[in-house]
C-alpha cells in the first residue's frame, strides 16, 4: 500500500477520518487517531470531544435517576401549592383547599411515579 499523497512512499497507516493511506511524512497523530492532514486532525478532535460530551451526559443522567414524569408532577404541584400559597400571602384571601389539595395530590403522584420507577431501574 502506498500513500494517498506521496504515490512513491510506503504507507505507514490509513487515516481515520477518510481512510486515505498515509505515509511517515504525511501522517498526523491525535490522541485517538492516525490522520492524513489537518483537516481530518481537527474532524478526529471534535469527534473526541462529542464522544466524550455524550459519554460524560448519561453519567449525569444515570446520577441523576429522577425521572421526568416525576419531575413534572412534582412541578405541578409546587406550582399549584405556591400558587394557593401566593394568593394567601399577597391577595390576603382564604388558603383555596382545592388548590392545595390538588398540589398536595400531584406531589403524592410524584412521589408514586419516582417509587415505581425506581424499582423498575433498579440494578440487581
Ligand atoms: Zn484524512
Ligand atoms: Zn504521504
Amino acid at each position: 500500500m502506498h500513500c494517498y499523497t506521496h504515490r512513491e512512499a510506503e504507507a505507514v497507516g490509513v487515516c481515520g477520518i477518510c481512510g486515505r493511506a498515509v505515509c511517515d511524512t504525511c501522517a498526523r497523530l491525535t490522541p485517538t487517531k492516525v490522520t492524513c492532514s489537518e483537516a481530518c486532525a481537527a474532524d478526529a478532535a471534535t469527534q473526541k470531544s462529542i464522544i466524550e460530551f455524550s459519554q460524560r451526559s448519561v453519567t449525569v443522567t444515570k446520577s441523576m435517576r429522577i425521572p421526568s414524569t416525576t419531575i413534572f408532577t412534582g412541578g405541578m404541584g409546587l406550582v399549584f401549592i405556591g400558587w394557593g400559597a401566593f394568593e394567601h400571602v399577597i391577595h390576603g384571601r382564604d388558603f383555596d383547599w382545592f388548590i392545595i389539595v390538588l398540589g398536595a395530590l400531584f406531589l403524592l403522584a410524584a412521589a408514586n411515579t419516582y417509587r415505581i420507577t425506581k424499582k423498575v431501574t433498579r440494578e440487581p
